[in-house]
């Protein structure tokens, strides 16, 4: 995965939060912090508003 900011490399990292620990990517030259919420907000917005559960992963 590659930083949408800075094109850097991103690692995937355990973050703590009040619910609990979760993994979230994080980048190592500028230090953007993407969690797997916000992706699927991105692509939710890219698909315009219309969210295929089914077809999520199949991409032709
Ligand atoms: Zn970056």
């Amino acid at each position: 995965m590659k930083c949408d900011r800075c094109n850097g490399m991103m690692i995937h990292e355990q973050f703590f939060c009040p619910n609990g620990p979760f993994f979230s990517w994080r980048c190592l030259i500028c230090g953007e912090v993407v969690d797997q919420t916000i992706i699927e907000n991105r692509d939710y917005q890219s698909h315009g508003g219309e969210w295929d559960r089914r077809g999520k992963k199949s991409k032709t």
